[in-house]
Order: structure tokens, then sequence, then C-alpha cells
């Protein structure tokens, strides 16, 4: 007799954007000295590590594509995005990054750039996720509709506005986005 085969191991993540979400954003950012989190980033991402969520960033940064940012310099800078999370127990367990524009370099329509849910399917793919336990949290109209393309609930950071979207939760800041998570998944 064959059963369908479940995997019962699914893991449940929270998908992060970076720039604007976690951190300050003064464009293109491509030395590590000018990346700084938000206050209490990284011990708002423990709560989440340690509630059981995988996190995963997911990234666009077209700046490659447009020759600004070097790939090294990318890998810098998450580098040491990684080893200050680390001291919280709370580092990344996966970075994807779109590194494409329509309009520059290769001039690439791919489907990692969010809006599209690419990079996040693929992340679910790699790492065994179950999206319908996981939430999205970004502060733009594209992280929400990636998460909504990928299965995954979103939570957008800011309050007031107009999205063509509707029935999105948002909430003012990262630690908020978390209390919302930890509250509906306890
Ligand atoms: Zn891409």
């Amino acid at each position: 007799m064959v059963f369908a085969k479940i995997d019962l191991n699914l893991r449940k993540a929270v998908f992060l954007d970076r720039d604007g979400t976690l951190n300050s954003d003064p464009g293109y950012i491509c030395n590590p000295d000018d990346f700084h989190f938000f206050p209490g980033v990284p011990q708002t991402l423990s709560r989440l590590k340690e509630a059981g969520f995988l996190l995963v960033m997911v990234t666009n940064q077209s700046g490659i594509a447009r020759g600004i940012i070097p790939p090294s310099a990318l890998c810098a800078v998450h580098n040491k995005l990684q080893k200050e999370l680390e001291r919280f127990k709370a580092s990344f367990d996966r970075i994807y990054v779109c590194p494409h524009h329509p309009d520059f370099g290769k001039k690439l329509v791919c489907k990692c750039r969010k809006p599209f849910a690419g990079l996040a399917l693929q992340a679910i793919s790699d790492l065994s996720i179950d999206p319908k336990q996981s939430y999205g949290i970004g502060d733009k109209e594209s992280d929400a509709l990636m998460a909504i393309a990928a299965g995954i609930t979103p939570i957008l950071l800011r309050e007031g506005i107009c999205f063509s979207i509707g029935g999105v939760q948002t909430a003012s800041n990262l630690q908020e986005a978390v209390e919302l998570i930890l509250r509906k998944s306890s």
C-alpha cells in the first residue's frame, strides 16, 4: 500500500526585507561601516529565533546591476550584519539577493526581484518551510506582494497609507510586527 508522502518536518520562518526594515537606508550601501541596524533589531530578531522561526532575508540589490555595488562589497556588508546578529543568536539562516534590474546591466526581467516571489519560493524549497506558518515583514508594497504570491502572511511596516492591496496587516515598526507574530503563533 502506498501512502501519500507528507513532510511533517516543515519549518516556520519569518522572511525579512533589509533596507528600511532592519536598517536605515542611505541607498546602495557598499561599505560595512555604512550599515546600521535600527535600535533593538538584533534583540527583536532573537525573539523570533527563540520561538522557533527560521530567519530568511530577501533583498533587492539592484545596485549590483547598476554597477554601483560590487558583489564583494555586498558580501562584506552581509558578513558584518551576520556577525552582529550572531552576538544575539539571531543571525539569518539564509540570505537571498536579487542583483538584477530590468533597465540596467544585463537588463534581466527576472522572477527573483520583489514583488516576484522567486527568492521566497526558493527559500521555501531549500529550507523545507511551511508558508502557512510563516510571515513576511517589509516596508514596501513589493514586500507584501511577494509574501502573498508565496503564500506567506504579509506584515507591512507603515501606517495610514492607502494600499492597492487590501487586508494586509500593518505595524509601526519591527518590534510591533514581531509582537503580532508571537501572539498569533503562541
Ligand atoms: Zn532578480
